[in-house]
């Protein structure tokens, strides 16, 4: 095994973590988040492992071209939707389906004439306040956009909350009971639900739900890990020692010497670092897993490398292998630390980290 940085994508855990959602949501139809990367664990790999899903999402109508022409068949839904005809073309043309959420791309859709009809969501703001037709303007807008002749029968609709990491926010509560009147009224298929939704707003399911973070075993709750919520991690990321070195009480170590040794003390460099998608913003004391144990980071975290305090591990030698999220030590953790979320921690994982299909031993 080489000594640089992998990450391991455990596709048995992707699809506990798939039937998790099917029993949190018995009666709905899954769609599933395929965006950005598949939050960075490979959208291939994963639509070809998630054949039972519904339908899969991703933001743009490039990302759908690459998984049509990658030759995956399921639906594909265009979240942000398209931006002018030639991309409406396109989507047609690869039958996916489109989200509309503001009066030019219905404009859009007026004005092309389509061969084959395309499927629509119309999004609907009901208090995120990003992309979205008010409540108010929902029903004339799905009018508009069913009456295109480019528009397959069937619109359905869909709106994203806004505070669903938060399971005693009453935003959500507020969110759906805008939402579900709507549906009713409108007589089409709703969606509401993301990964919070589905664990904690039984109410929020409808039609179909829309998972994400937790399809890739993180939670979805601040505070939580996945394990908590029955889920299973789908990513380990590991590099190596490469070097231990013995300093004296005093010694500073790495850039700008922010970690100055407390006693004379064996310090190990891990060979991963923000080049590879480790956050930079990691303080000392977040911990990376060696032979089983937590051990603290210390000092700055470089493009490449990360120094770690091995005073609890005289056994360290270089080559042993490191986790510095996964299994036995949750992204959300390591999140927490660095100030952000697991989902930018699985974005940020750069090209030059190997991926490799299973688990490490
Ligand atoms: C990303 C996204 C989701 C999934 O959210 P998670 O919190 O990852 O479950 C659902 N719906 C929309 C519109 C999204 O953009």
């Amino acid at each position: 095994m080489g000594l640089g940085p992998q990450a391991f994508i455990d596709l048995s855990a992707l699809e506990h973590n798939l039937q998790r959602v099917r029993q949190a949501a018995p009666q709905s139809q899954m769609m599933v988040m395929l965006k950005a990367n598949a939050y960075g664990h490979g959208m291939l790999t994963v639509a070809n492992t998630l054949q039972d899903a519904d339908a899969v999402a991703v933001a743009r109508v490039g990302e759908g071209l690459t998984l049509r022409q990658a030759g995956v068949t399921i639906p594909i839904v265009i979240l942000e939707g398209c931006f002018d005809s030639q991309e409406l073309v396109q989507a047609a043309e690869n039958n996916l389906q489109l989200v509309i959420h503001e009066p030019g791309q219905i404009n859009i859709l007026q004005q092309q004439t389509l061969t084959n009809p395309i499927q629509c969501w119309l999004k609907v703001d009901t208090g995120m306040h990003r992309l979205g037709f008010p409540v108010a303007d929902a029903l004339n807008a799905f009018r508009a956009l069913s009456e295109c002749s480019g528009v397959a029968d069937g619109v359905r609709l869909m709106t994203h909350l806004s505070n669903a990491d938060e399971p005693d926010d009453p935003e959500t509560d507020h969110q759906i009971r805008l939402m579900r009147p709507l549906v009713e009224q409108i007589g089409a298929p709703g969606s509401i639900a993301n990964s919070g939704a589905i664990l904690n707003w039984p109410e929020s399911h409808l039609d179909w739900v829309r998972p994400g973070i937790m399809l890739y075993g993180a939670s979805p709750f601040n505070g939580r890990s996945g394990v908590d919520d029955g889920l299973r991690p789908v990513m380990t990321l590991q590099s190596s020692l490469i070097a231990i070195s013995n300093f004296s009480k005093g010694d500073g170590v790495g850039y700008a010497k922010s970690w100055i040794c407390p006693e004379n003390m064996p310090v190990g460099v891990v060979a991963i670092g923000y080049g590879d998608g480790y956050p930079r913003h990691a303080p000392s004391g977040t911990p990376v897993l060696l032979n089983g144990e937590l051990v603290p980071l210390i000092g700055r975290v470089s493009m490449d490398m990360i120094t770690v305090d091995l005073r609890s591990q005289p056994d360290a030698a270089t080559g042993d292998r490191v986790t510095l999220w996964g299994r036995g030590l949750p992204a959300e953790t390591i999140a927490q630390y660095a100030g952000t979320i697991s989902y930018e921690l699985f974005c940020g994982v750069t090209s030059r980290v190997e991926f490799i299909q299973g688990q490490p031993d």
